[in-house]
Parts: structure tokens; C-alpha cells; sequence
């Protein structure tokens, strides 16, 4: 079997087809979402999920969350004493994921879908897929994001062919699909986004509007334990805002332990900027589809961030309705990419579908020319597939030398959408020596090829020269060759992870533990003993007692944790 992956900013999750029926697999908290955060704990222990979250706050520097933002870069992440690159922490939530799902099912998780945004480059694209290998998982497919929910929605109703939009707004990211369902065929006629906007930009607009009723000078604001104060704090604040117009939260300790109030008018006014940032993708995507209002049947909104009550309004806004509200916003997008592995899987009850989705960026080469008084000028950018072209597709230009007796060649290749090629992302590039001849004489032939999960092929035939060359942007966007990927994935197998069957008891410590950091007085002397207690009876080793001990320190927790914000 193929699973679905949905491997968030935010929050991951793993699903599958029951007989035909995408399903949530649920961690080991019974929970369908598994925070993408990962956490080293006093022994050193690889914690991830609910358990590592709650590190985020008793212990920032052995905690990280949102790296999802990094993939594909070379950054280095510090966490402990050891660093990982980012597609290291994915691969170790990924494991978590797979191991929740063989746990449930009782089968060996081997296969994957794996979602992406529609706006994850080349480069993070492969980091995605690099991350999946370094799990041990073979990837058969990425998905992009939106068009994951689209075949999710598409299938929940497929009487009728019809146009709809995805709107999906999460943790990190922003996308926007326009999808065409006609007999049986899933389109996608057109994506749009932004990569760097998501709900975690709403959380930091609450976090600055928390710390400036403080009146906290910036420096301290960056400070660790300060900083994920105000998160946790602005989190909650943000949420209460979802469910009524004013939110009161208690402050933790680190920040005095007062309370913040805040009008959700007032909220809303700080994040208009946020919110007309969201127009132009739809209104890009609108174009692109060469669709109008009118063409659209329904417009759904996908994503944790589309609880906020301003989301709404703006997409009523936009699209002149109200968008259709499902009640799982979180899941849309694994239960998708399980749809999906049916299809790569040929399931049974997916036989009769076929998925075309687009190239989300324009791909193209940089060229120089000569303007009209005859000067010439670089870093031209040529399209050579253009962005919502249908997947798979190939497609060759020529360029040709634009000097006499030049004597090299270079071939640069750029994804994005600006004329001036440096102002788009760079994924590789070659020179070639090249017959000396007059300018114009000697011609290449650039062919792009771009596969169904995003990943693209150049090749390059210069006549003249008698080269024939595949350009393997692999290598030069920094890929890494197989024994690499083995040797780090070893790495990372022999890191020594938190036992499953006691991740119950550690979130009650975990959670315990950051109770006692927000709470003051007489509470948190109450919640110290509780968890003495707690830790006296696990040290006894008697599963029953240490049953009755858990549900008992679970319901005084919450009881706290109802009490106040935390
Ligand atoms: P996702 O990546 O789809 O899980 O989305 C996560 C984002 O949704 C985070 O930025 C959350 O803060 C945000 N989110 C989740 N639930 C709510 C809510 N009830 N109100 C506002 N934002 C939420």
C-alpha cells in the first residue's frame, strides 16, 4: 500500500485509502495532526510531535519547530549539541508518521506520497524527497499541496464536471489552485501563491502587538525563553479571536503573569497588510485560468489558518459568496495525497480518474541582448516552459552566440517570473567551449523536460560543437549522491528515539513541566508535587499504578490548563 503524507509547517499527518475511502491514521495521542516540531530530551533522545512542542517552551534551544521553511537550503540547525539540515528534521518527523501508521495497521509503511506547496522550487523539492529517502521511504510521488485538497474535494462529489478554487492557507505557506473537474479528469488550470505568508505570520503580528502592550524592548523579544512565550501566548490569543470578537489570555510567567486583551477589530487592523497580501495570488490565478467569477462553482478554503473569521471575510469578499466550509481544514491535504497514491497505486476505486496538474513557476534560461542603440544587455530572462503548463512537458528553444568568435557558452537555468534572471531562483548552470565563429553562427538547442512531481530535466545540443549533454541539475543544485544519502541516513537511524510506549507519560511531564513555568503561586507549587508524584510511581515500574497515576495527573492538568490560558 501507498500512504499519504501531508508533511506540514505546522502539523504532519498520514492517511490511506480503506477500501477506497481516504482515512486519518492517528498518532500515538489517538490525534491526527503530529506537530512538525522535534525536540532532544534530557537523555538525548530524539522526541518528536506533541511531546517536542511542548519543549518549545521549557526548552527552547533543544527544540525545533517550522524548518519546513529551510528545506533546501544549506542552513544548519542547531539542536543540542548536534546540528541537522532541515530535511534531516523531516525525515525524523516522517519516521515518526510511518511509525504511527504501522503501529495502527500493523504493516510496514514503505511507500509514500509526500505534498509539497505549489511554490516549493526545484531545489525544495528535492530536499522534500531527499528527506523522505533519509526515513528509509521510497517516494513515489510529490503532490503539490493545493492540488492534493482539489482531488480530495473533487472526489467527495463527483456527480457533476465543475471549476473550483483552493484556497489554502497554512502555517508557512499560501496557495491557490484553480482545478477543472470534467469527465472524470482532475485539471489543474492554474496555481499561484506565496511562499513566505501563513498563519505563523498572523501569530507573529499578535506576538509584536502582546510585546508592544509590554512595552518589551526588541532585544528581548529575541530573547529564547521570551520569545516562545509570546508565541504560545499570541497562539492562543490568535485562536480565541477564531471563536469570538474578544480574547483575554493569561500571560505566562516569564512575560508578569498579567492578562492581554484584545478586540478581534483591533487584531484585524494590525494584519491588513497580511490580508492584502493574499489578494494578488488569487487575482494572479483568476488570470492565469483565463476564468472569471461567474466560471467558479465553489471556492474551498483549506488550511488551520482559514479558521480565522478575517479569512473568511476576505475570500467573501473576493469571490462575491460565502466559501464552502468543511470540517476538517487540517486534514483536506493528506486525505488528498492518499487519493493520490491510489491513483500511482491504480486502486481500485480510483481506476476511472486521471490527474493533470501544472508546472507552477516559469522555467526558463538567461540570454543577453542588444538594445535599440545596439548595447547589449544580460541577464534576460527566456521562458522556455511557462508556468501553468501542463505536466508532464517538454519544450526546446534555441539561443545562440551573440559575439564574434566567442569562445565559451554559458547555459544558466532560472525558475521564476522576473525579466531580470537574478531577481528569479538559480538552479543550476554550465559552460561550454565552443567553435570560435561569427556571432549567430553557432546555435544551442535547450530542451526542458518537467516530470509530475515538479522535478526538471535539461538538455542541451550544441551542432556546431558536437556536444550532446544532459544537465544534470541534480548535481549542481547541491543533490546528494547515494552513498551520501546512505551513510546519512544510518546517521540518523542510530539516533536513539524516545520510546513509543512511554510518549503518554512524557507528555504529561512535558506538559506538566510548562504548566509549572506559566503558573505562579500556590498552583505551581501544586503542580511541582503532582509531578514528584508522577515521577516517584514511574520510577516503581508498575503499569497499573502508573496507569491510575496518569489519568489522575491528566485530569488535574487540564482542569489547570482550562482554568487559564495554559
Ligand atoms: P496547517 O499548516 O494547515 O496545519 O495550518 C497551521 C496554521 O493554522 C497555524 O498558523 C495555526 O496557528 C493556524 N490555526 C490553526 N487553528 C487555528 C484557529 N482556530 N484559529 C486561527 N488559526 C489557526
Amino acid at each position: 500500500m501507498i500512504f499519504g503524507i501531508d508533511l506540514g509547517t505546522t502539523n504532519s499527518l498520514i492517511a490511506y485509502l480503506k477500501d477506497g475511502v481516504p482515512t486519518p491514521i492517528p498518532n500515538v495521542f489517538g490525534e491526527f495532526t503530529t506537530p512538525s516540531v522535534v525536540a532532544l530530551d534530557e537523555n538525548n533522545e530524539i522526541l518528536v510531535g506533541r511531546n517536542a512542542r511542548e519543549r518549545l517552551y521549557t526548552a527552547p534551544r533543544q527544540s525545533v519547530a517550522s524548518f519546513k521553511r529551510l528545506m533546501g537550503s544549506t542552513e544548519q540547525i542547531a539542536l543540542g549539541k548536534r546540528h541537522f539540515r532541515p530535511e534531516d528534521l523531516s525525515a525524523l518527523v516522517l519516521r515518526s508518521l510511518a511509525a504511527d501508521a504501522e503501529a495502527h495497521l500493523n504493516e510496514r509503511v514503505e511507500e509514500v506520497v509526500i505534498s509539497v506547496p505549489a511554490y516549493f522550487n526545484d531545489t525544495q523539492r528535492k530536499a522534500t524527497r531527499l528527506a523522505g529517502e533519509l526515513a528509509g521511504l521510497s517516494v513515489k510521488r510529490l503532490i503539490n499541496e493545493p492540488t492534493a485538497a482539489a482531488l480530495f474535494h473533487g472526489i467527495a462529489d463527483r456527480e457533476d464536471d465543475a471549476t473550483f478554487l483552493v484556497f489554502d492557507l497554512g502555517g508557512g505557506t499560501f496557495d491557490v489552485s484553480i482545478l477543472e473537474r470534467f469527465s472524470g479528469v482532475m485539471e489543474v488550470r492554474a496555481t499561484g501563491g506565496d511562499s513566505f505568508l501563513g498563519g505563523d505570520d498572523f501569530t507573529e503580528m499578535m506576538m509584536r502587538l502582546i510585546a508592544e502592550q509590554l512595552a518589551l524592548p526588541p532585544k528581548k523579544r529575541t530573547e529564547p525563553k521570551i520569545a516562545s512565550a509570546l508565541r504560545f501566548a499570541a497562539e492562543s490569543a490568535k485562536r480565541a479571536l477564531s471563536e469570538d470578537k474578544e480574547a483575554e489570555v493569561q500571560l505566562p510567567a516569564a512575560l508578569g503573569g498579567s492578562v492581554f486583551r484584545i478586540a478581534a477589530s483591533d487584531y484585524e487592523s494590525a494584519c491588513s497588510g497580511l490580508l492584502q497580501r493574499l489578494r494578488s495570488p488569487v487575482e494572479q490565478a483568476m488570470r492565469d485560468a483565463r476564468l472569471q467569477l461567474a466560471g467558479l462553482a465553489e471556492i474551498v478554503l483549506v488550511g488551520g489558518a482559514t479558521r480565522m473569521p478575517m479569512i473568511r471575510r476576505l475570500a467573501a469578499q473576493l469571490f462575491g459568496r460565502l466559501p464552502a466550509r468543511y470540517p476538517d481544514p487540517d486534514q483536506t491535504i493528506a486525505l488528498g495525497a492518499a487519493v493520490c497514491a491510489g491513483l500511482v497505486g491504480r486502486d481500485a476505486a480510483f481506476e476511472e480518474m486521471v490527474l493533470a496538474d501544472v508546472c507552477p513557476h516559469s522555467l526558463g534560461t538567461s540570454v543577453s541582448e542588444r538594445d535599440a542603440r545596439g548595447t547589449m544587455i544580460g541577464d534576460i530572462f527566456l521562458p522556455i516552459i511557462e508556468r501553468n503548463t501542463v505536466v508532464p512537458a517538454s519544450r526546446v528553444k534555441t539561443v545562440q552566440t551573440v559575439a564574434d568568435f566567442q569562445e565559451k557558452l554559458r547555459i544558466d537555468i532560472y525558475q521564476g517570473e522576473s525579466r531580470q534572471c537574478s531577481k528569479n531562483v538559480h538552479l543550476g548552470g554550465m559552460e561550454f567551449t565552443i567553435p570560435l565563429e561569427k556571432a549567430g553562427e553557432v546555435k544551442a538547442d535547450i530542451r526542458y523536460t518537467y516530470d509530475v512531481n515538479g522535478i526538471l530535466d535539461v538538455d542541451i545540443d550544441i551542432g556546431r560543437a558536437g556536444i550532446s549533454k544532459n544537465l544534470l541539475i541534480k548535481k549542481l543544485s547541491g543533490d546528494v549522491s547515494e552513498e551520501e544519502i546512505e551513510r546519512r541516513r544510518l546517521e540518523l537511524a542510530e539516533l536513539k528515539v524516545h520510546p513509543r510506549d512511554q510518549e503518554q507519560n512524557r507528555l504529561l511531564l512535558e506538559s506538566g513541566d510548562r504548566l509549572y513555568e506559566h503558573l505562579l503561586g500556590d498552583e505551581r507549587q501544586f503542580v511541582g508535587s503532582w509531578l514528584d508524584e508522577f515521577r516517584a510511581v514511574l520510577e516503581r515500574q508498575d503499569p497499573r499504578e502508573i496507569k491510575a497515576a496518569g489519568d489522575a495527573l491528566k485530569d488535574r492538568l487540564a482542569a489547570l490548563e482550562r482554568g487559564g490560558a495554559w
